[in-house]
């Protein structure tokens, strides 16, 4: 049986990660969350003192990323890997609005996008994973054996966040969680290094009138083909 890697990119809240999860466990695969290793790079510049009152310091950061350890720790609770910075488990934290306001930009440095492109290529050497990002099929494994682009409408994503967000975040409005998709949208696409961007030979999913239980045997099939 080949062993494959599955690359699942495209738009925020598009429910990358909980595709990859489902798929990762029905496939004994390794799940990878690219997205929590930029908000944890976000999280350390906040600690830091590098980003504060919206102002980033991108010389000390960048001066810094060789004291950023980051590791993903399997949570057997969870069934899950926690992520952790510099061996604090920062799981939840990274999932703040702080953070989500801010992570994009610090996704646009470039030093930032190569530390974690090497780590996530030592993750993938032995196949047997499913990454989800927004530049995996292009950038970091663009050989990679099945390709997913996911994506559905601003509002659609929003109102999936918002219903996410509520019970952790009472204040959060409906309009403040859209405006934070539309701006993500607009800096990932639009950014020099490694915009996001269909791969060619990706399968486009656009769910925004499918269920997760019907992305998720779609796709589960099309990796069963390629794995046999
Ligand atoms: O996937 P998630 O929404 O948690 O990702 C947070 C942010 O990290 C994205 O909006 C994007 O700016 C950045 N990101 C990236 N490349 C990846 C994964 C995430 O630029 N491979």
């Amino acid at each position: 049986m080949p062993d494959i890697i599955i690359a699942i990119d495209g738009h925020s809240s598009t429910g990358k990660s909980t595709l990859a999860k489902r798929l990762a466990n029905a496939l004994g695969y390794v799940f990878i969350d690219t997205g929590a290793m930029y908000r944890a790079v976000t999280l350390f510049a906040m600690q830091q003192g590098f980003l504060k009152n919206n102002v980033l310091d991108e010389k000390k950061l960048i001066a810094a990323l060789p004291d950023l350890d980051l590791q993903f720790l399997f949570n057997p609770k969870k069934a899950l890997s926690d992520m952790y910075l510099n061996r604090q488990n920062v799981s939840d934290e990274i999932r703040n609005l702080a953070v989500s306001q801010q992570v994009s930009r610090v996704a646009t440095l470039a030093e930032v996008r190569k530390k974690l492109v090497s780590l996530q290529h030592e993750m993938g050497k032995q196949k047997r994973i499913v990454m989800d990002g927004r530049d995996i099929g292009t950038v970091v494994f663009p050989q990679a054996e099945l390709k997913i682009f996911m994506t559905a409408t601003p509002e659609i994503r929003a109102q999936r966040r918002f219903d996410e967000m509520k019970s952790t975040t009472p204040d959060i409005t409906f309009e403040e969680v859209l405006e934070n998709v539309k701006h993500r949208d607009l800096i990932d696409s639009t950014r020099k290094e490694s915009p996001l961007r269909q791969a060619p030979d990706a399968v486009v999913i656009d769910n925004s009138n499918l269920t997760k239980d019907e992305q998720f045997e779609s796709v589960l099939g099309m990796a069963r083909a390629l794995i046999g």
